[in-house]
């Protein structure tokens, strides 16, 4: 596996690679990889396109309350898994790469940017859609994968991808769960083993209101009772909701295409993940 930590030599990298394979997948993390984030990298090696991981994790989408030296890092067991994957390339830029001296450019994002994480995290997408800009511009991917697990942020990159004609296919992965249902995260570490037992707890919630709104035109009632379901667990929740896939708008009833979201937060950990309810 190749490993790329300057410009110069991404793109020496890449050229070489597409070159040699024809076409090229990204996967853009923030490291601390698990199952969920092997995954993408096998759906993108599975298109028979040259695979290339970004780890980085990227100041401009954390807030200023939001701890971003608490993040997990570990870059020598992410190399070992991209490797192990059979990643063609990694590529870990530095903060400077990212972002040059006296920079003034960031991409603004509203539609499916606006609500849920977007009201709680404020700018948030801002930075997404930013450092996924710079990734595609960096790369040039054919296809970049993302993870449904952060359902509302692949619906901004999609649009944004969309919206700036961008030459690339936005491509969802489902969610790769534990097997108690509890959606893979690389904060769930933080979890005590206390609260990581309630937090599979979510994903059940989640489940039984979408089989109980499927019945019904007002989906008021059984939302209500999930939400009092969840606070009687332990979480504090932020948001769950019935919410039109692609535009992230509340539809209040289940449907083709609709999408049950939550976020809640257990102790210190912020809990995210969604279901059909179509
Ligand atoms: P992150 O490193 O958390 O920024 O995630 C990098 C990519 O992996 C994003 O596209 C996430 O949506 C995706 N991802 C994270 N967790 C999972 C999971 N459990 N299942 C599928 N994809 C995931």
């Amino acid at each position: 596996m190749l490993i790329a930590r300057t410009l110069p030599d991404l793109r020496a990298a890449c050229a070489h690679l597409r070159r040699t394979a024809g076409s090229l997948a990204l996967v853009p993390t923030m490291g601390a990889l698990h199952l969920g984030h092997r995954t993408l990298v096998r759906a993108a090696l599975a298109s028979g396109a040259a695979t290339v991981a970004s780890i980085f994790v990227n100041p401009l989408q954390f807030g200023p309350t939001e701890d971003l030296s608490r993040y997990p890092r570990d870059e020598a067991g992410d190399l070992a898994a991209l490797q192990a994957e059979g990643c063609a390339l990694a590529w870990l830029p530095d903060g400077a790469t990212m972002y040059p001296a006296g920079d003034a450019t960031t991409i603004s994002v509203d539609g499916p940017a606006d609500g849920w994480e977007g009201t709680i995290r404020p700018g948030h997408f801002r930075g997404v859609a930013t450092v996924c800009a710079k990734l595609f511009g960096q790369v040039r991917p054919d296809r970049a994968y993302f993870g449904e697990k952060d359902w509302q942020q692949l619906q901004v990159v999609r649009r944004m991808a969309t919206d700036l004609l961008l030459p690339l296919d936005i491509v969802g992965i489902e969610t790769v769960r534990e097997p108690d249902g509890l959606a893979m995260s690389s904060r769930n570490r933080f979890l005590s083993p206390t609260e990581r037992q309630t937090a599979a707890g979510l994903i059940g919630v989640l489940r039984a209101t979408a089989a109980s709104v499927a019945a019904r035109r007002d989906a008021a009632e059984p939302l209500a009772h999930a939400r009092r379901t969840l606070a009687d667990q332990g979480f504090a929740v932020d948001y769950l909701a019935l919410v039109d896939g692609p535009s992230l708008m509340e539809t209040g009833r289940s449907g083709p295409g609709v999408r049950l979201i939550a976020a809640a937060t257990l102790g210190s950990v912020r809990l995210l993940d969604n279901i059909p309810a179509g």
